[in-house]
């Protein structure tokens, strides 16, 4: 197919159809979450890493978390330090130190995909979605059905 100007543009008409192939599924990386002690100091050296400060910082009290969020180019880091005891981020720091927590993978129908990941044998941490930070509908994967690794969806409130 060829434009006006007689160049080629059925490279676009591709690109529209593989997206609308894949508008159900993980489309990004939307964020790492990473478990730190002392969000205070870890704010500041994030801050010197990306050379942009955190855009903002928001308490989960359900999951007993503090967490901060910096933009890296489309994705974007999620600190998280513990608010007591119970939170899953003082349980990992005494098992596992501070560290890559979790990788929140970006969908944009939550609900379809928690019954895909379902019906593909994976196990759920949350088999409903749950309000999250950042304006997100989340709900992990137990890591014991993916190789180890804390797996987050989550979908954009709009
Ligand atoms: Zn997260």
């Amino acid at each position: 197919m060829k434009n006006l100007e007689g160049k080629t543009i059925f490279k676009k008409h591709k690109t529209l159809t593989l997206y609308l192939n894949f508008e159900n599924k993980m489309k990004k990386i939307e964020h790492i979450g990473i478990a730190v002690k002392d969000i205070k100091a870890s704010n500041e050296l994030f801050a010197a890493l990306f050379d942009e400060p955190a855009y903002k910082m928001e308490e989960v009290i359900s999951e007993g978390v503090l967490t901060s969020f910096f933009q890296v180019g489309e994705s974007k880091i999620e600190l998280l330090q513990a608010l007591n005891d119970e939170s899953p981020i003082a349980k990992h720091i005494e098992k596992r130190g501070e560290g890559i927590h979790h990788i929140a993978f970006g969908v944009d129908d939550i609900e379809s995909e928690i019954k895909r990941l379902e019906a593909k044998g994976f196990t759920l941490i949350h088999k409903a979605p749950k309000k999250g930070a950042d304006n997100m509908m989340i709900a992990f994967l137990h890591p014991k059905s993916t190789n180890g690794v804390l797996v987050e969806l989550c979908q954009e409130i709009r």
